[in-house]
Parts: C-alpha cells; structure tokens; sequence
C-alpha cells in the first residue's frame, strides 16, 4: 500500500499542524496518565541548556516547560480523584533535564530506571559498567569516529549482559516501509530551493531533518543512511518516499529483548544511552523514545519534551516469524502500538474538552473519526504521522491546552 498524500493528517481537509498538535498532545497526556493511574511518578524535564548567554531564552523556555505541565495537570483533573492536583503524587512534575557532566558524572540515559523516585542517585547516574566488555564499550562511544556525532547524538548500548555484549547504536536514517499500516505525506510536496547533494530530484523528502544539502554534512558526522543501500539498485531516494530515524536507545531495546528470546535464562543486560559530540549535552529521552521504552518494561531515566523528528521503530524485515530479530521486532512494535493505544483513547478523554482553539476542535473531531474500530498500529502510526510535522512536543501541548 502506498502512503496516502493529503492536505491533513487525520482528513483530506484538516490541517496538519493541529492534527499533530492534538494528536501527540493525547499521547503526552495519556502517558501521565498511564503511568500516574500505574502508581509510577511521572515527570517531563525541561530541556536544560548549559551554555551561558542563553539565559533570556531559558526564561521563556522555562515560563513555557511549566505551564504546559500545568496544562497537562489540569487536563488530568478530568479523570477524576487526585489526578492532576498538586503534592497529591497523582500529577505530572516539573523536571529539569540532567546536564551532561563533562567530569563524567552524569553520562546516562538509562531504560529502566525510570520507576525509580525523582531523587534517587541510581535513577540518573547508576554504577558504571563493570564488565570488561561493556566498559570497552563505553569508552568507544565516546570516541568521536564511532557513529553520528552531530545535534541530537546519542549512543545506545547494553550494559551488565551476562555471556556477551552487544553493539553500538547510532540514530540512523531509514525509508519507511509500505507494509505496515497507513502513512501519511502532505499534498503539496515541500519545495527545497538548495540544489540536493547525493539525492536525485530537487524536492525535500518527508520527514527529513533539515534540507537536502543538510544532507551531507550529517552524512560526515557519521549518520549513516540505510535507504541508500542495495535494496532498489541504487536507486535511493524517491519524492514518494518518507524517511525517518531510529534512535540508538530503542535499538538497544530491541538487542535486549532478542537477547532474553535467546537466552531466557542468562541476564541481558539493560539497555543504556549516552550523549556524544559537542554538541548534545541533554540527558533525557525523547517523547517517542519514552513511550516505545515504556511500552516495553524499559521506562526513561528521564524524558523531555523536545523534539522527536520523524522518529521510527525497526521493523521486521523479511516477515514476523522468520528469525529472531524480526520475531523481537514484530513483539516489541506490538507492545509499543499497544500502549499507543491506551494512550490516546486515555489522552482523548482527558483533553477533548479542554481544547485551545476551534482548529483543535476539528482535528479531535477528526480524529476521532479516523480512529473508530482502528486497531493498536494504526494509532501508532498517527503518532509517526504527528512527529514528521517538526515541532517540540512542549509546544504543541502549551498551544493545544487551555490553561
Ligand atoms: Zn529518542
């Protein structure tokens, strides 16, 4: 099936930007809501920025961050009970994003630890890796010729399995696959006025982080592009494609659980993230990075509410059932477009009447239209939808909410 072009993500006639904001504003409130009515804490950490001079534009970041919580609090209040109603242990609290330590102190992202209380030591900084493996690792991700290096790196690793170690993970670039449920891309193809470089028409590709002639220099900060392999000849990139990105946490996921399929009885290990670079210093997960480790018993040390651009799972490659890899592949996406699901049907209940404007107004409506008897991917994939319309997600909710 090919992916279907229309003006709005949710109807012929809607208009994206909102579709997204209501969309992805669901799946933030929902989770809050998922994991506070689970007796978890739930907290979304603003994305701290170290570098001095940047402090008027914190201040607005920060008058921001804390009123989409509240936002997010007040729209939780509709279920009902403590929900949403502060020291009550049932909202959402304001967190602030660990800073990466140069010193080393604070250098993980981890899966798993997210159930731990806001203020245990273990939460963000739990012991280093102690196997030989592992902590050869740790120093390999840190050195700057391993993997993609520039905005936004992070590294994903496995840290304590027992028997074995893993790879790296770097954030790559894939094309999305046809197979696996309804995608969206605008009606009119975004224009790119710079001439494209290793690409071969002259429009920008949905879902592509920057420009065409962005392209290159994220290629020499070591991303690596896996839809310009073998699979089509060579042929890359088409104007009907969508590419999108996995980040290297959710593959480490992925390692984890093929890793207990494999050896049910040894530990596997618990996936981890790092940042590297110059240029990254946040240590939190993405929204869709959260969700997905959530979904499959790894919860975010931390989660922030940036960006999570065109964001994707692996998917199976050749079917659900032949190897493993595409065994654990088919599982883990299927917890994930689970709790999807639980998210958004929670999410929907809780903001449908606490809706800014009239646009966000006829994208609920359209959304509800389009998930009538829709099954657990197809609401996963709106998710996708929403995060190829790049925005932070902390915007979305501060514009989709009523105060
Ligand atoms: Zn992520």
């Amino acid at each position: 099936m090919a992916h279907i072009r229309q003006a709005g993500i949710l109807a012929p006639g809607s208009d994206a930007v909102h579709d997204a904001d209501v969309i992805m504003t669901a799946a933030v409130v929902g989770h809050a809501y998922a994991r506070l009515s689970n007796n978890s804490n739930c907290a979304f950490d603003i994305e701290a920025d170290t570098d001095p001079g940047q402090d008027a534009r914190m201040a607005v970041n920060w008058d921001r961050h804390k009123r989409a919580v509240a936002k997010i609090n007040k729209a939780l209040e509709t279920m009902g009970g403590q929900y949403g109603k502060p020291g009550t242990g049932k909202e959402a609290i304001v967190g602030v994003t660990p800073a990466y330590d140069k010193q080393g102190n604070i250098t993980r992202i981890t899966g798993g630890a997210g159930d731990l209380p806001l203020d245990s030591p273990l939460r963000y900084n739990p012991p280093l890796p102690k196997d030989l493996a592992g902590a050869k690792l740790y120093t390999l991700a840190f050195d700057s010729r391993v993997g993609y290096q520039g905005r936004g790196a992070y590294t994903g690793f496995v840290q304590g399995r027992q028997n074995g170690q893993s790879n790296l993970f770097s954030t790559y670039r894939q094309r999305v696959p046809t197979a696996f449920g309804r995608r969206w891309l605008p009606s009119t193809k975004p224009a790119d006025s710079n001439a494209p470089i290793g690409l071969s028409q002259q429009e920008r590709i949905w879902g592509m982080v920057g420009d065409n002639a962005m392209q290159e220099e994220l290629r020499q900060q070591g991303m690596y592009f896996k839809d310009q392999d073998k699979a089509r000849g060579g042929t890359g990139l088409v104007t009907d494609d969508i590419v999108g990105y996995t980040h290297g946490m959710v593959q480490a996921v992925y390692d984890v659980e093929m890793w207990k399929a494999i050896n049910p009885h040894e530990h596997a290990g618990t996936p981890y993230e790092i940042a590297v670079g110059k240029e990254t210093t946040k240590l939190a997960s993405c929204f869709t990075c959260a969700i997905f480790m959530q979904a499959n018993g790894h919860p975010a040390s931390a989660t922030h509410l940036g960006r999570g651009e065109s964001w994707l799972p692996l998917y199976p490659e050749n079917g659900s059932s032949v190897s493993t890899q595409d065994r654990t592949r088919a599982a883990c996406n299927d917890k994930w477009a689970a709790y999807c699901k639980t998210i958004i049907d929670a999410g929907i209940a809780c903001i449908e009447r606490r809706l800014a404007t009239d646009k966000h107004k006829a994208s609920m409506t359209s959304l509800k239209a389009c998930l009538a008897g829709k099954q657990p991917m197809d609401y996963a994939n709106l998710v996708l939808d929403a995060v190829t319309v790049h925005e932070h997600e902390v915007v979305r909710v501060d514009r989709t909410l009523l105060a």
